[in-house]
């Protein structure tokens, strides 16, 4: 997307758009014991990230994120690296540690504990070190085909099976 300068929807992409429109409408309020508050900026001087959160939550004067997801939990881990990624911005602007967030799923309405562990923390920050490299280089990562590719919304620009097929044959001279 940045190295490209462009984006394009797909199914997925307006759905998300469209339940994070409708949460951050939300505003804040008090649920029991708990503060709410949507839409929060969220930022890390430390770790070069800013971002609009879904929902932060304050109960017994400890902080933490949820965020809202569309569908089910997937069969990768980039939702708990989103939320860990949350909980660095908001240990860096309260000074508190923030051991846990969570993830609501929408389909199925369920809310679910992320724990901000230690390996959490270090898979997230080598995420972001190697997102950083990339922004600060320009140097687009290479195009591999895996499953993670059936749901990009950029799978018809980047192409990665072609450009596997072409190297091949580029290889076989
Ligand atoms: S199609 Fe696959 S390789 Fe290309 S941008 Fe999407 S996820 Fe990455």
């Amino acid at each position: 997307m940045f190295c490209l300068g462009g984006f394009v929807d797909n199914q997925y992409t307006i759905e998300g758009t469209s339940l994070h429109d409708r949460v951050h409408t939300m505003g804040e309020g008090q649920r029991e014991d708990t503060w709410q508050i949507r839409a929060v900026w969220l930022k890390s001087e430390r770790y070069r990230l800013i971002g609009k959160s879904d929902l932060i939550e304050e109960s017994d004067g400890r902080w933490y994120p949820v965020e809202y997801k569309r569908g089910h939990r997937g069969e990768f881990d980039n939702d708990e690296l989103q939320v860990c990624a949350q909980a660095l911005c908001i240990e860096e602007m309260t000074g508190q540690p923030v051991p846990l967030g969570y993830l609501y799923y929408a389909q199925s309405h369920q809310r679910q504990p992320v724990e901000i562990s230690t390996e959490l923390r270090q898979q997230t920050i080598a995420a972001i070190e190697a997102v950083t490299r990339i922004l600060d280089t320009g140097a687009m990562p290479p195009a591999v085909y895996s499953p993670r590719c059936k749901g990009c919304s950029l799978y018809a620009q980047c192409l990665p099976k072609a450009v596997a097929k072409v190297a091949q044959y580029q290889e076989v001279g």
